[in-house]
This record gives C-alpha cells, sequence and structure tokens, in this order.
C-alpha cells in the first residue's frame, strides 16, 4: 500500500531526516508532510526528497499579526513546490481561525491553490487554550474563503462530532486522523477497552460520507508510525483505505503524487 504521512515534525532535522527516509522506505511511505515549527525564514526550511512541509504560523513566541515582512516570507515559501499549504497552531496561539490577522495567510493560500491547516482538538500540556483549537472555530473561515482548502488536524479530537459537522457543511474543509494515540500502543487491548471511543470516531467519519475527505497522518514523533499505520488500517474501512492513506492527501496538498 501507498502512504502519505500527512502530518509529521521534524525537531532534528538531519539524523531525523536519515531515520525517517530509511523508515519510509520500509513502509511504503512516498511522502511526508512537515508541519513547521521554525521561524519563517527561506532557509530555516528545506527537507531532503520525499518531505514536503507547510510552514508553521502561531509557534511558540512568533507574533500572529504579520507585517509586510512575514508576509512576503510567507509568499516566497509558497511559491516553492515542496511547500504543502501553512499550518496554523491555532489553541497553542490565542486567535481563532477567523481572526482578521490570519485572513491575509487564507488569500495567500487561494493565490498559490495551497491548503491551510489548523491544529484542531486537545493541546498537548496545559499551556494552550481549547476554545482557540475546537474545530467550530473553522467554520467562518471556511465560508468565508470557500476556494481555499482547510484542514482539521487531529479531526477535532475529542470534539469529532463539531469537526464532523464543519465538514458535513463545508466543501472545502477535510481532516487529518494524525495523533489520536500516544507512543506505541498495543492494538489488541485498545480495541477492546476504547471501543466505545473507536466507535466515536468511525460513527462521526461515516457522518461525513464522504471518504476522500480524510487523510492519513501520524503527528510524529509523538506516535509510533508502524504501529500508527496499522491502528488506522484498523480503524477504517477496506474499501476507503487506498484514498486515506494516500490519494486524499496528494489530492488535497497538491502533491503531484
Ligand atoms: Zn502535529
Amino acid at each position: 500500500m501507498k502512504i502519505i504521512d500527512a502530518h509529521l515534525h521534524i525537531f532534528d532535522q538531519g539524523k531525523t531526516e536519515r531515520n525517517l527516509t530509511k523508515l519510509y522506505k520500509k513502509l511504503g511511505i512516498e511522502s511526508g508532510i512537515v508541519m513547521g515549527n521554525q521561524p519563517l525564514t527561506l532557509s530555516a526550511y528545506h527537507f531532503s526528497e520525499g518531505f514536503h512541509f507547510c510552514i508553521g504560523i502561531g509557534d511558540f513566541e512568533r507574533s500572529l499579526d504579520p507585517g509586510e515582512e512575514t508576509l512576503a516570507a510567507a509568499e516566497a515559501q509558497l511559491k516553492r513546490p515542496e511547500c504543502a499549504g501553512i499550518k496554523i497552531y491555532t489553541g497553542y496561539a490565542p486567535v481563532y481561525a477567523s481572526d482578521d490577522c490570519l485572513k491575509p495567510y487564507y488569500r495567500l493560500a487561494g493565490k498559490y491553490d495551497k491548503a491551510v491547516a489548523f491544529h484542531t482538538g486537545m493541546t498537548a500540556g496545559s499551556m494552550g487554550l481549547l476554545k482557540y483549537s475546537h474545530p467550530l472555530a473553522v467554520d467562518e473561515a471556511a465560508s468565508e474563503f470557500p476556494d481555499v482548502r482547510f484542514v482539521l488536524c487531529h479531526f477535532g479530537n475529542p470534539f469529532l462530532a463539531e469537526a464532523a459537522a464543519v465538514m458535513e457543511k463545508n466543501a472545502n474543509v477535510f481532516a487529518d486522523l494524525s495523533g489520536l494515540l500516544d507512543g506505541y500502543t498495543e492494538l489488541d487491548p485498545y480495541f477492546e477497552k476504547q471501543a466505545g471511543y473507536v466507535q466515536m470516531l468511525r460513527t462521526w467519519m461515516d457522518y461525513v460520507e464522504d471518504d476522500t475527505r480524510f487523510m492519513f497522518g501520524t503527528d510524529y514523533p509523538a506516535v509510533d508510525i508502524e504501529n500508527y499505520i496499522e491502528f488506522i488500517s484498523r480503524l477504517v474501512r477496506p474499501e476507503s483505505r487506498e484514498k486515506i492513506f494516500f490519494e486524499n492527501a496528494s489530492r488535497i496538498y497538491r502533491l503531484g503524487l
């Protein structure tokens, strides 16, 4: 099975990239989309072949209100073919997806036909604020910018019903299924103990009634990649696997694979 990992992070670039490149070959992963956690300069975003990236906005200390210089840097990145879009760290950054300060980014994404991904749902640690990462907060931006593709990272987990509602209403909203586990998970006992939660995931994915809108992603290094492939394989319907593991991400992020 061909795979695209539509959501990962690289913190220790050289070593991690070498290890991942080897692992990708073994597992049939054709590309990984790195969600950026670095400053927005051209030189900060250079990855090996086999990786695409989204520029990261709102992680750590960077100002949210983009001045001309920041927008010029964002635009220069979006022109690059290996740039798949923009990742906005809503929840970690105290900003709603509908905030005026983010709209220049949506216009740029529209201009260059790139996607805009948001962190949605639970935040790691107690620093973030869930009101900003709630998937309902994406509805307004999605309806104001119908030509821009928006991605709910983590399918808004655990606000699954709300994420599904936003997706059903807005055809330009998609979801990645990354980061639903933590570390390595023994899957047999997991599926037994968490049967109710697994059923909720399936229920709200089915509610959207469109398996072209979901993408496989890991949120590496938060999970074990091989283990996570097994988890999502078991979670989704066999007839949806090729779309969710490969085709959808290639189309939504315009990877041309
Ligand atoms: Zn992530």
